[in-house]
């Protein structure tokens, strides 16, 4: 008898939210496992005490594993446990290794897990990497980091000094001097420049194109990847950037290279830009992807490239949500 462990958070207490986490559970560990319904003897799950709404044990009949023993129960009201989360156990016939399933934010329930979840994704401009980014970071509860905002606000700091970016000690200057502040709003990152929130105004089309421009300067690289490392190192995090694999965090256990077709990317870009209300063109948003990918790849310190122990991710024709299961698989897998 082998016995397979795992875990969901659901975002309310609802039916619907029970019914589908339940399913995407006991579907999951049946798929990883290489299971048949005749294999699994019974299924024991527990709630945690705001789930009131549906009882997980209908749900896992609903969801079709109604040949086998099945068992609900509430958990204790522990302080600081995980809130909202359904814990299930399957007894199995069979002599294999189990492969235990913790979805949406509940691999932090796991001892070996909660050590410390550290993602790099790295990737070309318009490739869906901070969308990626942030589902990820959402999905296993944990903190995104945008390095591409400090560059951008580097970036912000020279135009508003009026720095000649062709004059490295004009910029080495400004950047000695910069007071620049990550901070989290509800998990949302708060970008502070000189004591303002300019997370904003660094999304501008114009800063985009200075910060590539700014970031190959070694003296801007060298402060930003100092404050980056710092922050990963202090807790579980999706990092995005262009030279996170590579350079930042070369030891980060699941690094991850984002990319697709240079028009797809334009677009996705225009489209955004056009939403944000900037006055622009697909030609002028491809323009610049172009210039930016061709400075961010032949600089000479930490060029954007894809790190030989990363998994290439192509999303010209995939969905967010696809791009977002595949990456929480991969990463699934290793741990
Ligand atoms: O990702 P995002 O488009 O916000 O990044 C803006 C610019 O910052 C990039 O074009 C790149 O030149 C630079 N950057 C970098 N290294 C990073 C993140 C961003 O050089 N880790």
């Amino acid at each position: 008898m082998i016995a397979i462990r795992g875990a969901i958070t659901v975002d309310s207490d609802t039916p619907e939210e029970i019914k589908g986490a339940v399913k995407d559970l006991l579907c999951s560990i049946k798929e990883k496992n290489n299971l048949s319904q005749d294999d699994v003897v019974c299924i024991m799950l527990s709630s945690t005490q705001d789930i009131h709404s549906f009882y997980p044990a209908k749900a896992a009949r609903e969801a079709g594993f109604d040949g086998c023993a099945l068992f609900s129960s509430a958990e204790p009201d522990i302080e600081g446990s995980l809130p909202l989360c359904i814990r299930v156990m399957l007894l199995c016939d069979g002599k294999f290794k189990p492969c235990h399933v913790y979805l949406r934010g509940a691999a932090l329930l796991r001892k070996d897990l909660t050590s410390r979840l550290v993602v790099a994704l790295d990737g070309p401009a318009g490739s869906g990497k901070s969308t990626a980014a942030k589902a990820l970071a959402k999905h296993f509860n944990i903190l995104y980091l945008d390095t591409g905002a400090m560059y951008r606000a580097c970036a912000l700091k020279c135009l508003g000094c009026g720095t000649p970016l062709d004059d490295g000690n004009a910029v080495k200057k400004v950047i000695d001097s910069i007071d620049l502040k990550i901070e989290y709003d509800c998990g949302r990152q708060v970008t502070i420049l000189d004591g303002k929130d300019v997370s904003e105004e660094i999304r501008k089309p114009e800063v985009s194109s200075l910060a590539s421009r700014v970031s190959a300067f070694p003296c801007v690289r060298e402060k930003m990847v100092e404050m980056q490392r710092k922050i990963a190192s202090s807790m579980s995090c999706v990092v995005d950037g262009r030279d996170i694999g590579t350079n930042v965090l070369p030891d980060c256990e699941h690094k991850f290279y984002i990319t697709a077709s240079t028009s797809v990317r334009a677009n996705r870009r225009f489209l955004e830009e056009k939403a944000k209300g900037y006055e622009t063109s697909l030609e002028s948003v491809e323009a610049d992807i172009i210039a930016r990918d061709k400075r961010d790849t032949e600089r000479e310190v930490a060029p954007l490239r894809k790190a030989k122990d990363a998994v290439l991710v192509d999303t010209s024709d995939m969905t967010e949500k696809q791009v977002l299961e595949y990456l929480v698989n991969k990463i699934q897998e290793k741990i």
